[in-house]
């Protein structure tokens, strides 16, 4: 098995153009081929082809220390390779180098828009992978469905020491994250960061400043990280997503992400920062 390092740089890239050494990650459904239960199994050549694993398709994903990248999925009834398992990815965030998460993150979504387009929504027929880029078409020639990918919004509101963070209905127990939510067709993310923001807790925002992004595949998000200013209303949370939501002091907050998983966690420790060195 090959040992990646976590400094290495992955250059996505949909065609592999040059004759270098292969490298395999293993997936099914939403887990991956581990070691130990949270390593990446990452074979050589050799491992993959005589593991005896059933795989189904395997997609090219890129370059990372001068091999190229593949992510193959396993049928159901595949046996795996002694001494591995078969882990969530959700087990793996936080565990994972950026690296590897984007290594992982691509499979995922991948492999997620391949089984979504099996067939022409124009005319019914069986679609095939594009020759020369990455995309499914159809033989009707209307149809080329490139892998989608769906932007979101997600905003740190400050107001001087405080942080507003919310419940969202969904999350377990009293934990509490910053405020997101899709870009609706035809908006501007700064458009989607006002409307949703007021959709959620009834907020205006100012001064918003973009952060960051991270690739998000549960199924295939892009989150947009940004920070912004209280400018005016009072908190009331919208009741169907948010359940509760409030002004916490940066040097008492709540439970909340760790910036090693996502980039909620990421703003939220941003903002901790700049307000350490004021
Ligand atoms: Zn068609």
């Amino acid at each position: 098995m090959i040992a990646l390092q976590p400094s290495s740089e992955f250059k996505a890239e949909n065609q592999n153009s040059f004759d270098l050494e292969k490298i395999f990650f293993v997936l099914k459904d939403q887990s991956f081929l581990t070691i130990n239960g949270s390593n990446l199994a990452v074979l050589t050549n050799d491992e993959y082809t005589w593991s005896g694993m059933e795989t189904l398709q395997d997609f090219f994903l890129g370059y990372i220390e001068n091999k190229a990248c593949y992510a193959v999925e396993l049928t159901q009834s595949s046996p795996i390779l002694a001494d591995t398992q078969l882990s969530p990815i959700r087990a793996l965030l936080g565990l994972l180098p950026d690296n590897l998460f984007t290594i992982c993150s691509r499979s995922l979504q991948l492999i997620d828009w391949f089984k979504h387009n099996q067939f022409c929504g124009i005319c019914g027929k069986k679609m095939n992978m594009h020759q020369a880029e990455r995309a499914m078409t159809c033989s009707c020639n209307t149809n080329l469905i490139y892998p989608r990918i769906s932007p979101c919004i997600i905003v740190l509101v400050t107001k001087g020491e405080d942080l507003l963070l919310a419940h969202n209905k969904n999350f377990p127990g009293k934990f509490y994250s910053t405020l997101a939510g899709f870009i609706e067709a035809g908006e501007t993310s700064e458009e989607a960061i006002h409307r949703e923001i007021e959709e959620e807790v009834n907020i205006k925002v100012k001064n918003i400043q973009y952060y960051g992004s991270q690739s998000w595949p549960f199924p295939s998000q892009l989150m947009l990280g940004y920070h912004a200013e209280y400018l005016s209303g009072e908190i009331q949370p919208d009741g169907n997503e948010i359940d509760e939501a409030n002004w916490f002091n940066y040097k008492q907050l709540p439970s909340v992400p760790s910036g090693k998983i996502s980039i909620s966690g990421r703003l939220i420790e941003h903002f901790l920062e700049i307000k350490s060195h004021n």
